[in-house]
């Protein structure tokens, strides 16, 4: 996906501050953290998100994306919990079409889960 940011970052094209990589994963932090720890962890192969997830092919990366968090997490400053946010389409508010997990934290609890309407 020549024109996919996280594909370019995924591929070295676009820098970013990487915190963990191997053949399948990257994780990296956030350019615009909305908390002290704010990391992002892709799956280095293109998924547009986790609606486009229909084959058990796509199971074992997820699977390990999550597992990689809470090590991620207590390496990066959020030792004692965090939160795990994977933003799905339009409703979700997805800006970037390439699936990614947020894990946010830090020092502080982030807060309720979402604003109530
Ligand atoms: P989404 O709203 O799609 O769930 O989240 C996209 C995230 O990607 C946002 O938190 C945004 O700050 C982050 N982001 C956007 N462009 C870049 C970039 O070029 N580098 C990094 N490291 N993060 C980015
Ligand atoms: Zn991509």
């Amino acid at each position: 996906m020549d024109n996919c940011l996280f594909c370019r970052i995924a591929c070295g094209q676009i820098p970013a501050r990487k915190v963990y990589e191997d053949t399948e994963i990257l994780a990296f932090h956030d350019i615009n953290p909305a908390r002290p720890v704010h990391l992002l962890v892709i799956p280095k192969r293109h998924i547009t998100s986790l609606a486009t997830v229909v084959e058990e092919t796509d199971v074992p990366v997820l699977g390990r994306m999550l597992a990689l968090a809470s090590r991620l997490a207590s390496e990066n400053g959020s030792p004692d919990g965090f939160r795990v946010i994977i933003n799905t389409g339009r409703i979700g508010h997805q800006e970037v079409q390439h699936l990614h997990a947020h894990i946010v934290g830090g020092p502080d609890p982030v807060g309720p889960m979402l604003k109530r309407v």
